[in-house]
């Protein structure tokens, strides 16, 4: 399966146990835009380099469309419509009056300078400027990009359109960004666990997590997490790993990360691998780096009792079944990484109403978006009997089909 394939499973499995209706399903399965562009730039050595960007456009149905815009040499057209159709449902679960983009540029930003990617993030600008904007589209940071090359966006954008500072998210604090951005798909993590926690009886102190990816999700889930009292016995990054039954002293390996670009070789536990984590002795198990990693061999060795989906896409739809078998209570990543969109929302509130919130506001906000979509999926499951995946598409699915019926067809 494909990962547009597998988003279009659980997005059919969920409409036909609603039944919506044939014709509702055609509207809401296509995506609106599919745009690829080649964006040639010149490299540091004067040589001509050519990359594949991407900007789908899923569905407008309830606001402009959201989402970010990703750096990996595996992006491709099928990766990215995946994650556009993911945003729409994302941005309903959690009730932001957005639609659902994706964007991406197949290419390692290891491998360029920081003049080069800003050549060619601005490259790209110049390719989508006319699809984008403040009431159409707006990108954010996702694998590998970052606050800097959000601001470079801002400021291509703007030389086409005047000074709009709404046309993207996750900007620096310093050129309006939002406080809290960073943290905050991290941030919404742990208020969802702690959700789950009261739910199943399983305090979040106390309890221990295997966190695989300590880039913007993983890292500041870790720290909250530990924060919260819960222990941290594994972390990874894509240069490797480390584990420590009793718990890893999460700032002394932050400390370590920082001084040495990775989460490897850190004293204070045993190197550990990406599998070997996924599958390690744990309560809960937050995939938080790319898709597809938790295949259905995998799945049939996690020993956690609930995955929280930090990343979009970690698990395979045939991983999600052994996970329904064997009775692991997967949260879907729709819900559980929706902290990072919903204060991408607070940012460009912000910027259209040119005011700035302080972090408290905005973390009690997020607090309480998180909590409402997580009461609401919830219900859906015990009503309905429902895992919550499914649940978290109703309750889109739901809410996306009644304002393309409402807005006429
Ligand atoms: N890339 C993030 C996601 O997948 C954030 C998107 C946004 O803030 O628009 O949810």
């Amino acid at each position: 399966m494909t990962s547009a394939e597998a988003t279009a499973h659980y997005f059919k499995k969920a409409a036909r146990i609603m039944d919506v209706g044939e014709r509702i399903e055609t509207l809401l399965a296509s995506p609106l835009r599919e745009v690829k562009v080649q964006v040639s730039i010149e490299l540091d050595n004067g040589e001509i380099r050519t990359f594949n960007g991407y900007r789908v456009q899923h569905d407008n149905a309830r606001g402009p469309m959201k989402g970010g815009l990703r750096y990996h040499p595996l992006v491709d057209a099928d990766e990215v419509l995946s994650l556009a159709s993911l945003m729409t449902w994302k941005t309903a679960v959690v009730n932001l009056p957005f639609g659902g983009a994706k964007g991406g540029i197949t290419v390692d930003p290891t491998g360029l300078s920081t003049k080069e990617l800003e050549r060619l993030t601005r490259k790209f600008v110049d390719q989508i400027q006319d699809i984008i904007g403040p009431t159409r589209d707006i990108p954010a940071p996702d694998v590998n990009t970052n606050p800097q090359v959000m601001a470079w966006i801002m400021d291509q954008y703007s030389k086409y359109h005047g000074h709009s500072p709404a046309v993207v998210t996750g900007k620096p604090i310093d050129l309006y960004g939002s406080r809290g951005r960073e943290a905050a798909t991290g941030r919404g993590l742990l208020y969802i666990a702690r959700e789950i926690a009261r739910d199943v009886g399983l305090p979040v102190k106390g309890t221990r997590f295997a966190i695989q990816g300590f880039g913007n999700v993983g890292s500041h889930a870790a720290r909250l997490i530990h924060e919260d009292g819960g222990i941290i016995v594994a972390v990874s990054d894509v240069n490797g790993g480390v584990r420590n039954p009793k718990g890893l002293d999460v700032p002394a390996l932050f400390d370590h990360a920082r001084k040495s670009g990775s989460v490897k070789g850190f004293q204070g536990g045993n190197p550990c691998g990406n599998e070997e984590l996924l599958t390690c002795d744990c309560d809960v198990l937050v995939p938080a780096a790319l898709g597809n990693v938790i295949t259905k061999s995998v799945a049939a060795e996690v020993r956690a009792k609930i995955v929280i989906e930090g990343a979009n896409a970690p698990c395979t739809p045939e991983a999600d079944e052994v996970f329904e078998k064997k009775g692991v209570l997967v949260v879907p990543d729709i819900l559980a990484n929706a902290g990072g969109v919903t204060v991408s929302y607070f940012e460009w509130v912000q910027n259209l109403q040119h005011v700035t919130w302080d972090e408290d506001r905005v973390n009690t906000e997020l607090e309480k978006l998180m909590r409402e979509a997580y009461d609401r999926v919830a219900n859906i499951s015990r009503t309905r009997k429902l895992p919550l995946r499914t649940s978290a598409y109703v309750l889109a699915i739901g809410r996306v089909g009644k304002a393309t019926v409402l807005r006429g067809i």
